[in-house]
């Protein structure tokens, strides 16, 4: 029997920031990151917000920097850095939906552009069932090699990977929900039998007026 799986997206749904500008703004404190690099990030995140971003390159330009660096290192700073900045900016509303659905005995699983230690992170400490996110890549010393995993969890990727992790575990996504804020989400929230829409951006509010889908505020 196929089971059913709530999708939740991360940024700017299940909290209200862009997890990716804390992130940088803590490597910059942390002196990892340049004042200029720092620019750069917030430069993207807003284009991001805006749906105008590349996000391939986006990502492949942000994992360059961190080449040849110890991923045991990042995975124990980005735990630190969940626990500190982003575990307690889970919205209320957000709560109770996670509470809804597994109330009523649906798997609830993460989808998010995020980096993958991050999204684990979030995932173990919210009471998910399953994270899908982007795992950098590593060589055999434990040193990140700058690229991530193929396809970027990002727009039609996002739907290759929750398509992969469906089968896997005989998901439904006819009978699934996904739940997101952003424009750049459609393909998933055109792919899943109940599309939630949660304080999106104006683009897609217009999209999910004239189709009928429901738009949250929490
Ligand atoms: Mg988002």
């Amino acid at each position: 029997m196929s089971r059913t799986a709530a999708f939740f997206d991360l940024d700017r749904t299940l909290i209200d920031v862009n997890s990716a500008i804390l992130w940088a703004r803590a490597e910059r404190r942390d002196g990892n990151l340049s004042l200029v690099q720092l620019v750069k990030v917030l430069y993207w995140a807003g284009l991001y917000h805006l749906s105008l971003v590349n996000a391939e390159s986006t990502a492949e330009v942000a994992l360059a920097h961190y080449r040849n660096r110890s991923m045991a290192d990042l995975e124990h700073r980005a735990r630190d850095w969940f626990h500190r900045e982003i575990r307690h900016r889970l919205r209320p509303g957000a709560r109770q939906a996670l509470d809804w659905h597994q109330k009523a005995g649906h798997l609830l699983v993460l989808l998010t552009t995020s980096f993958h230690h991050a999204a684990r992170e979030a995932a173990e400490t919210w009471g998910f069932n399953a994270w899908i996110a982007n795992r950098p890549l590593e060589d055999g010393q434990g040193r990140m090699i700058g690229t991530c995993e193929k396809p970027l969890c990002y727009g039609s990727g996002k739907v290759a990977r929750a398509e992969k992790w469906a089968e896997d575990h005989q998901v439904d996504l006819q009978d699934s929900y996904f739940y997101s804020d952003s424009y750049t989400d459609l393909p998933m929230l055109e792919r899943v039998g109940n599309p939630r829409v949660v304080a999106p951006d104006p683009r897609l509010r217009r999209l999910a007026r004239s189709r009928g889908w429901p738009i949250l505020s929490w």
